[in-house]
C-alpha cells in the first residue's frame, strides 16, 4: 500500500515539488496542509507527515506528531540554534528525520568529504568553494558549512582556520588554513567543491544540482525508510547508511 503522507507547508515551493513526485515514490498525498489548516484535523489517516514550512510552526507539528504517535520528516530550516536544542527533546519522542538537505547526492559528499580528509591528512590542503544563484541572500550555504564543519573535525581545527577569499600580500598558505570561496551569479542551484591538494596531484569532489526536486526526492525516500524506524532522532547519513 502506498504510504500516506501528511504533507505540511503544502503550498510552497517544496511543498508543490513533493506533491508532484510523491506517486512516482509510492507514496501518497492525503492531507496537503498550508497556513490556516489546522494538521490534527487530518493527522489520524497518515502514515507520516513531512513539513517544509516555517521554523515558528516546528514545536505545534512535533507535539501533534507525538500525541499521535506518527513519524515525521523535517525538512524546515531556519531554526535558532536554542530552539533548536529543544525541539530535539521533543523529536525524540517519534520517529523523525530532521536534515537541513534532503539531497542524497549531497549527503554522500559529506560522506565522502570526511573519508577523503581522513585519509589525505593535513598534507592536502582543504579548499571549497560553493556557486550559487544572483538572488542568493546569505554566503556561504548551510551545505558549504557543514562540508567546512566535517573538514574542520576530521582537522581537529577551530572556526579560526576557515580563510574567506584571499586578497593582498597575505603570505604563504598555512596547512592548518581552510579555504572558503563564495561565488554568485545567474540562475544556479547550488554547487558545491571540495578540493585537496597535495605536492603532485589533488582531488576534487564536486556535487552540481539543477533542480530542486533532488530535495523532494530525498525527503519522500526519508518518509519511507522513517515510517519503520523506532523513536528517535535521525538524518539523510542515516537513511542513505552511510554512518
Ligand atoms: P516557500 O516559502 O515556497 O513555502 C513555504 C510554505 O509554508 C508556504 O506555502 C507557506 O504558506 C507555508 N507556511 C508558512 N507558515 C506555515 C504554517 N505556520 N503552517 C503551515 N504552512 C505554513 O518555501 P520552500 O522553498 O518550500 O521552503 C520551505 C522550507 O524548507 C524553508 O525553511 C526552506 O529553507 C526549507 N528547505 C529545506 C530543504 C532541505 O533539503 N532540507 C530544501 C529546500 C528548502
Amino acid at each position: 500500500m502506498a504510504l500516506r503522507i501528511l504533507l505540511n507547508g503544502a503550498k510552497g515551493r517544496m511543498g508543490r515539488a513533493i506533491a508532484g513526485l510523491a506517486a512516482e515514490q509510492d507514496a501518497v498525498i492525503t492531507a496537503a496542509t498550508d497556513v490556516g489548516d489546522d494538521p490534527a484535523k487530518s493527522i489520524a489517516g497518515c502514515d507520516v507527515i513531512i513539513d517544509f514550512s516555517s521554523p515558528q510552526v516546528t514545536g505545534a507539528l512535533l507535539e501533534l506528531a507525538s500525541a499521535h504517535r506518527k513519524p515525521i520528516v523535517i525538512g524546515t530550516t531556519g531554526h535558532q540554534p536554542e530552539a533548536k536544542a529543544a525541539l530535539l527533546k521533543s523529536a525524540a519522542r517519534v520517529p523523525c528525520v530532521w536534515a537541513g538537505n534532503f539531497s542524497v547526492g549531497v549527503n554522500l559528499l559529506f560522506a565522502l568529504t570526511r573519508r577523503a580528509a581522513r585519509v589525505l591528512g593535513a598534507d592536502y590542503d582543504a579548499e571549497l568553494t560553493e556557486m550559487h544563484h544572483r538572488f542568493k541572500k546569505d554566503a556561504p550555504s548551510g551545505t558549504a558549512e557543514r562540508l567546512l564543519e566535517i573538514i574542520l573535525e576530521e582537522r581537529r581545527l577551530g572556526r579560526d582556520a576557515v580563510r574567506h577569499g584571499r586578497s593582498g600580500i597575505v603570505g604563504e598558505r598555512k596547512p592548518t588554513e581552510v579555504g572558503m570561496h563564495a561565488l554568485r551569479g545567474g540562475d544556479v542551484v547550488g554547487d558545491h567543491t571540495v578540493l585537496f591538494a597535495g605536492m603532485g596531484e589533488r582531488l576534487e569532489l564536486t556535487h552540481k544540482a539543477s533542480d530542486r526536486a533532488i530535495f523532494a526526492r530525498g525527503a519522500v525516500r526519508a518518509a519511507h525508510w522513517v515510517a519503520a524506524q523506532p523513536a528517535g532522532v535521525y538524518d539523510m547519513q542515516d537513511v542513505l547508511g552511510l554512518k
